[in-house]
């Protein structure tokens, strides 16, 4: 079974906007085990569009367009799509009354081009938009099935799981089954040498690395009947890849540094505070965006200027001073300052220079000072980061939170 997705709008074209569309119906695809070899983008236009769809009915038997069903003139799918099956439009009642009460609902006026949005092809089934006035269709055509959804991503999302999902799960009697390992510290170039073999002689389950957000993820892709079939043919796989990367592997499919680091002060019943610098409260940011971190999370305080660390921290100006403000000394007594200042289990810190200016030979930009200090221990880390000023931020604060994670599960 092949499906083809033709993403409709000139802003797609012109790049004002991404096409997230695509993004999700391929994933989507993919889960439902329906091959995808083609995707289009064409602009608001009738001819190029006819011309989309006719390479497309002649290389997929499901066809699948988003976008243009909007009741403004650039609007041209549902016009595009009756002359190019030769059907004619008609209007769908029940659509028309949805979309009057969709509009009244939240005060806005019904317009005579509103009509032309309950206007459908004959014969179309019509999928109910749950959150917007276009619905969308489908239409069977000799052995193709074609599928039209609105441009809107949060109208097409629900669209698709509610009303079409279903229908396309019996199409294919095999599904694709992914699986995401989550490592960090290890380089890509690095992994492929170690994990090489696996690489090259898979044919089902099959690896791919991709980075993403400074971690490197290896993607195990496995086809099967169902998932259960598909998951016993990815374990030895996933077992081998884990024995050999060894703690450079954090987690699986939607974990973060930040959320294995969340679970493992829960798990442990330590409670953390943050002193940052040239992170400027990304560390803290990352961490709060975990849903529960406050039961561990207790303070993060952006120490930017010598004053505040001096005095919301108690570095010693001494060792400002002697060593700066960029120094495994000032970002050990941050550490420690913000640990017994706040009276937490764990304290950690970041300073250094994220650039572009306030570089020096012995402290270029990108050198950053990371040290976590507990009861027990306390460690420091220099790291060297490159990219502009976020980036090295970002970079920054996940060196810090993997850290943290190696910290606490040290044996
Ligand atoms: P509307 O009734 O809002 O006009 P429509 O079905 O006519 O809906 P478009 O006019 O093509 O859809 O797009 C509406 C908006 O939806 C766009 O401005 C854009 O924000 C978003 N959008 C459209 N296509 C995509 C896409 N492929 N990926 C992500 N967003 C998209
Ligand atoms: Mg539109």
């Amino acid at each position: 079974m092949k499906a083809e997705i033709i993403s409709i709008g000139t802003e797609l074209l012109l790049g004002h906007i991404l096409n997230t569309n695509a993004q999700f119906l391929s994933q989507q695809l993919s889960i439902l085990g329906i091959d995808l070899y083609f995707q289009t983008s064409v602009g608001d236009n009738r001819e190029r569009l006819m011309q989309a769809l006719d390479i497309a009915f002649n290389r997929a038997d499901i066809v699948i367009t988003t976008g243009g069903l909007g009741p403004t003139d650039d609007d041209l799918t549902r016009q595009t799509i009756a002359d190019f099956f030769n059907i004619n439009l008609s209007l769908h009642n029940e659509s028309l009354g949805q979309i009057k009460d969709y509009l009244k609902k939240r005060n806005r006026p019904f317009t005579p081009n509103n009509y032309s949005q309950a206007m459908f092809p004959e014969e179309a089934l019509i999928l109910p938009n749950d959150n917007g006035t276009a619905p969308g269709f489908m239409l069977k055509r000799d052995k193709h099935l074609f599928i039209s959804f609105p441009g809107p991503p949060n109208e097409l999302k629900p669209m698709f799981l509610n009303h079409v999902k279903d229908k396309l799960m019996g199409l294919s009697n095999e599904i694709i089954y992914s699986w995401l390992v989550k490592t960090y510290g290890v380089g890509e170039s690095q992994l492929e040498e170690i994990l090489k073999d696996l690489f090259t002689s898979q044919s089902n389950p099959t690896l791919a690395s991709l980075v993403a957000g400074g971690y490197v993820n290896i993607r195990i892709t496995a086809k099967a009947m169902n998932e259960q079939d598909a998951y016993s043919l990815m374990e030895p796989m996933l077992k081998t890849i884990k024995s050999r990367l060894g703690d450079a592997v954090f987690g699986y499919n939607d974990d973060s540094l930040e959320s294995v680091v969340v679970s493992l002060l829960k798990e442990k019943g330590y409670r953390l505070a943050v002193a940052e610098s040239c992170t400027g409260g990304k560390v803290s940011d990352l961490i709060t965006k975990v849903a529960g971190a406050s039961e561990v999370f207790m303070e993060g305080l952006v120490t930017y200027s010598n004053e505040a660390k001096i005095k919301r921290l108690k570095v010693k100006e001494e060792t400002i001073k002697q060593f700066g403000a960029v120094s495994q000394q000032t970002a050990m007594e941050m550490a420690e300052g913000v640990r017994r200042e706040l009276d937490t289990d764990i304290g950690i810190s970041t300073t250094g220079i994220a650039g572009p200016g306030g570089g020096s030979k012995e402290k270029p930009v990108g050198l950053v000072y990371l040290a976590i200090a507990s009861r027990e221990r306390q460690m420091v880390k220099r790291a060297y980061f490159t990219g502009n000023r976020s980036s090295i931020k970002h970079s920054a604060s996940n060196e810090l939170l993997n850290l943290l994670r190696l910290h606490l599960i040290k044996r």
